[in-house]
């Protein structure tokens, strides 16, 4: 069965959904909070189609959607907009959401865009997370984030490419100029030094002691490791 999830502190606007989802045979999960909605999100992975309000008690709907979109759930985002709104379209867009429905809406109209959303969205519930995880490190290949212990680390485009590189080849170790090859690109022409001193900004960034690696181990005369 299509699982949505519907997020409105309003209980009245909330069940009106509920029972008009249901009729329309969908499985509803509900939510009041938008932390609320991320902790059901989470625990239903099977949810295909996520219906947000903007207006919440604790963070907003646009905040849920970019959590959303920043963790690597495959899943389609529909943002309830106030007809007075106007700027809730262009922002619930610009967080990632993939369409809007704005308030007073009809369930026929709710139904119809979830509808075409889940066609969009494929309706197998097989969610692909593009995600590579080692140790404590989880790396988003779609937002090309960085995670360590569940805490974002902020990573420049150069220093995103070297951990990819990196988490791609555990335990391999890889020359400076293989480094420089796979992520400046073949005709890059530089100085070598260039890798070294990312890699220094990198350990600073993600190793618990920079001086005493335990991730990006140094393989002498040669280049760089990812682990032991
Ligand atoms: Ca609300």
């Amino acid at each position: 069965m299509k699982r949505v999830l519907i997020l409105e502190d309003e209980a009245n606007i909330r069940s009106f959904v509920v029972i008009n989802l249901k009729r329309a045979g969908y499985e509803v999960v509900e939510a009041a909070t938008g932390y609320e909605a991320l902790d059901k999100l989470e625990q239903n992975p099977d949810i295909g189609v996520a219906i947000l309000d903007v207006m919440l008690p604790d963070i907003d709907g646009f905040e849920v959607c970019r959590r959303i979109r920043a963790s690597g759930m495959k899943i389609g985002v529909i943002m309830l907009t106030a007809r007075t709104q106007e700027n809730d379209k262009v922002t619930g867009l610009m967080t990632g959401a993939d369409d809007y429905v704005t308030k007073p809406f009809s369930p026929a109209e709710l139904t119809a865009r979830i509808d075409a959303l889940f066609r969009r969205v494929g309706n197998d519930t097989k969610l692909v997370c593009d995600m590579l995880k080692q140790g404590p490190f989880t790396l988003n290949l779609r937002n090309h984030s960085l995670e360590k212990d569940g805490v974002k680390v902020r990573l420049t485009q150069v220093e995103y490419a070297i951990m990819k590189l990196f988490m791609q080849n555990p335990g391999k170790p890889l020359s400076r100029e293989n480094v420089m090859a796979m992520v400046w690109g073949r005709d890059y022409v530089g100085d070598l030094k260039i890798v070294d001193v990312n890699i220094r900004r990198l350990r600073i960034k993600i190793e618990n002691d920079p001086q005493n690696p335990d991730y990006i181990m140094t393989v002498w005369g040669h280049g760089y490791q990812w682990g032991r």
